[in-house]
Order: C-alpha cells, then sequence, then structure tokens
C-alpha cells in the first residue's frame, strides 16, 4: 500500500428519478446505483448544453449543513432557467440516504446534479453524488486572491437577466478558468470584479468583508449568488450585536479592511492574506469561529 487514495471510502451515488414528482412507472423516487459505471445519457442537456443546475453541500460527521437553504436556492435555480420544480423532499431524503450509504468520515461532499434531462423529454435527471472532501486545511488557513476582471456590471440581472446572473447553473467552466488563472499567477483563488469597479463574489464562493463591528458582503442584486454560509454567518453575527449587511465595495475598500473571506459550504471560511499584493489582517481565533459555525458545530 503506497498510496493513501487507496484508502480513501468509495464514493457514493443515489439516482432519483422523482426529483420532479412520483416518477410515472411507480419506481421508487430515488436508488442507490454504482458510481462506476455509466449513467448518464449522451443526449442529456447537460451533457449537450451544459445545462442544469446544482448544489454543493457539506457535511460534518454525517450531518449535512443547510439542507434547506440549498434545496431552496436549487429551486431558485430551476426557476431563473425555467425548469421544473425540484420535489424538496424527495431530494433530501436521497441525501440523507446517500450520506447513510457512505462510509462515517468527518468532511464530506455531497452534490445535488439536476439537470434539463434527456433532449425532448422534458423530464429533469437528478442525482446525488456523496465523496470525501478535498484537505481543505491550508485553505482555512490563509489564502492568496487575486482580482480578475468578470466582463459583466453589476446591473447585469436588471440589463441582462439572459446571462442567468445568480444561479448555480451546471456551466462552472468559466468559474474553473479563472481559477487556473490564480493558480498560474501564485494565487489559490479569485475575487471577480464587475466593469463597474465593485467587487464580486469568487468562482465559487461569497465574500465576506469586516470593517470594524460590521460584516458585509456583495449584494445579491449586484449578481452574484446568494450564499449560503453568508446567511449562516449574518444571523450569527448579528444575534452577537454586531452589524451586518450587503453593501457595494470596491476593490481599495476590501484591501483596506480589518479582514475578508471567501466563504464556501466545503470549503468554509477562507481568509485572505493577500488581495492581488495587498496584504490583509488575518484573525484565526474568529475563522475558527466561522469554521464552526459553518459545519454546524457551534
Ligand atoms: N458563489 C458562487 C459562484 C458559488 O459557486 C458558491 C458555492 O459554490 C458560493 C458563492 C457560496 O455558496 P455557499 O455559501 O452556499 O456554499
Amino acid at each position: 500500500m503506497t498510496s493513501s487514495s487507496t484508502d480513501t471510502p468509495a464514493p457514493v451515488l443515489v439516482l432519483v428519478p422523482g426529483a420532479a414528482g412520483a416518477p410515472s412507472d411507480g419506481s421508487a423516487p430515488f436508488h442507490l446505483a454504482d458510481p462506476t459505471t455509466p449513467q448518464l445519457s449522451v443526449t442529456d442537456l447537460v451533457a449537450t448544453r451544459g445545462d442544469g443546475v446544482f448544489e454543493t453541500i457539506g457535511a460534518f460527521d454525517g450531518k449535512p449543513v443547510n439542507v434547506g437553504p440549498h434545496l431552496e436556492r436549487l429551486a431558485r435555480s430551476c426557476s431563473l432557467l425555467e425548469m421544473p420544480e425540484p420535489h424538496q423532499e424527495t431530494i433530501a431524503a436521497a441525501i440523507d440516504a446517500a450520506i447513510d450509504a457512505h462510509a462515517a468520515v468527518p468532511e464530506l461532499t455531497v452534490r445535488v446534479m439536476y439537470t434539463r434531462g434527456i433532449e425532448g423529454s422534458g423530464v429533469p435527471t437528478c442525482w446525488i453524488d456523496a465523496h470525501v472532501s478535498a484537505d481543505w486545511g491550508p485553505y482555512r488557513t490563509g489564502i492568496r486572491v487575486i482580482t480578475l476582471d468578470r466582463g459583466l456590471s453589476t446591473a447585469v440581472p436588471e440589463t441582462s437577466p439572459w446571462l442567468l446572473p445568480g444561479a448555480k447553473t451546471l456551466s462552472y467552466a468559466v468559474n474553473m478558468a479563472a481559477v487556473r488563472e490564480a493558480k498560474r499567477r501564485g494565487a489559490a483563488d479569485v475575487l471577480f470584479v464587475a466593469t463597474d469597479g465593485y467587487v464580486l463574489e469568487g468562482p465559487t464562493s461569497t465574500l465576506l468583508v469586516r470593517r470594524g463591528d460590521t460584516y458585509l458582503t456583495t449584494p445579491v442584486s449586484a449578481g452574484v449568488l446568494p450564499g449560503t454560509c453568508v446567511n449562516t454567518l449574518f444571523a450569527a453575527l448579528q444575534h452577537e450585536g454586531h452589524e451586518v449587511r450587503e453593501e457595494l465595495m470596491t476593490v481599495q475598500d476590501v484591501a483596506t479592511a480589518d479582514g475578508a473571506w471567501l466563504l464556501s459550504s466545503t470549503r468554509l471560511a477562507a481568509p485572505l492574506t493577500h488581495l492581488d499584493e495587498t496584504e490583509l489582517p488575518v484573525d484565526h481565533e474568529l475563522t475558527a469561529r466561522f469554521e464552526a459555525l459553518l459545519s454546524g458545530k457551534a
């Protein structure tokens, strides 16, 4: 045994034919399937057009976090793409089945994929896969982030809603290309900037900024995804008496802040050590509290 990957528990796949309501043939709304054999039709519109939506949920010590908000966001994305509404109870039960079928691990990534389905069928294809999360330890210690132009203004939800701002679509090739660009430039991640100079979000994360006792994030109305993590932290911070709000911020606003993080459901809170060439203060104690809150342990 030379590779630790041989010790990694196998991923789990759950197919959910009843994701948009009971299957017409009366079969079970979901069932376990073999993740090592092909399951997706080559004419599924996600394969031919990247047409679909998804959610990524973190499960910590076997407990998924924020399932309700993730499924509400899935429904919101479906509505933006004019796709059939997902049956939330069925998908929630399928998520539990995927986690139950997986070996017990500290951190699991659970992806809910919901596509427009086989061309002409009108029936969404849905599956859930659960796999051991990557080791995000170094990321949570602190990351270098570069700003990259997203090529769209913060008015895009009003001017060009067909660009689907704020929908979690399965066309993430651009987001992944941005992360590769960051790596090429010696950074770990990206903060997208709108053409009107305001910061937006990361390719797979939400921006959180601390200015004194106030915590800020980009307005959803600027065309970013409504993050589940930032909502969790805002609720906790507000409860503790801090001010929390959405605000349009420039790169300079972030670079001169008292702290900034990129938030996401499996990586949790990654503090920025640098934004481009500017060093930012990092509060490891506060980051650890955020981590506890976001992993459902606080
Ligand atoms: N913004 C984008 C574009 C994302 O893809 C994600 C998560 O994948 C987020 C923000 C963070 O969302 P959440 O906090 O719900 O994980």
